[in-house]
């Protein structure tokens, strides 16, 4: 391999990894950055359908993560079915059948699963399916999910909450009782072993932490996020940087022979340059 190829194929390589890392990142941490801008649209868009939505997606979207990433790998490790009546259901979720009918495609292109139009960010398709789809939104049927924000901890999530703010004791308590409400019909003690083993999880990961004292963090049993990101990242890094490694050594042993060769030829000359 000649010198300008190999580092071609390298800058290749690493611009490469860039954009995967991007979007790793990006899947992983959706819509902080544009929390301003998205809460004043919600603000601006139930002016406008002021009588059909008043859910916020944001939220909504936050409290499924967190349901996603901090209890159902513990569901599915039960084999457990959550029943229609649960809060939790995918069924209560307003917002899910719009929430899978958005197609990620690249880092900066996001399409409608209804429409196929494209968009360049998550916040575009999202004003696009209030603007063109609000008519899909069960609106009767359907609660609202971001109604369990207080229970589920999803400031936290959403980094939220400020660090300064007194803890109220009325609102802690509300959550609490809200959460363990939760529980009990989510994972009722009479529906078995799996049921209770659930319902005392539940309690360990989401309501242990709604106190004043501070000494308690939500999701103590961990989920799934934390850990496929850094496998992830780790899988990306190893990926990225082992062909560099290859074509560093593939070089330098290259340079090396190249360079005993013209040794080679110089003590050749000299050894024929001596006898005469
Ligand atoms: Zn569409």
């Amino acid at each position: 391999m000649k010198k300008p190829t190999a580092i071609a194929s390298i800058l290749l390589l690493v611009s490469l990894s860039l954009q995967e890392i991007a979007y790793a990142v990006s899947l992983s941490e959706p819509n902080q950055d544009f929390e301003g801008f998205s809460g004043s649209r919600t603000l601006k868009q139930e002016q406008e359908h002021a009588h059909e939505v008043h859910c916020s997606r944001e939220r909504s979207r936050a409290a499924w993560k967190i349901i996603d990433d901090y209890l159902m790998p513990f569901v599915e490790r039960e084999d457990y079915r959550i029943s229609s009546k649960c809060r939790l259901h995918p069924n209560k979720d307003l917002f899910r059948d719009q929430e899978l009918h958005k197609i990620h495609v690249d880092i900066n292109e996001w399409r409608c699963g209804y429409c196929k139009k494209s968009f360049r960010a998550e916040k575009f398709l999202d004003q696009h399916f209030d603007n063109r789809h609000y008519n899909l939104l069960n609106v009767s049927h359907s609660k609202c999910l971001a109604d369990l924000c207080g229970a589920l901890h999803c400031d936290v999530v959403m980094n939220t909450k400020s660090t300064k703010t007194k803890c109220n004791p009325a609102a802690t308590a509300r959550n609490r009782h809200l959460c363990e409400s939760l529980a009990d019909s989510c994972f009722p003690a009479n529906k078995g072993p799996s049921a209770s083993r659930l319902h005392d999880l539940f309690l360990r990961q989401f309501c242990d932490a709604h106190t004043c004292s501070g000494k308690q963090k939500p999701f103590s049993k961990g989920g799934k996020k934390e850990t496929s990101v850094f496998y992830l990242a780790i899988a990306i890094l190893t990926l990225m940087l082992l062909p560099i490694f290859y074509l560093i050594v593939y070089l330098h042993q290259s340079e090396m022979r190249k360079n005993t060769q013209e040794l080679r030829r110089i003590s050749k000359v000299g050894q024929k340059a001596k006898p005469s």
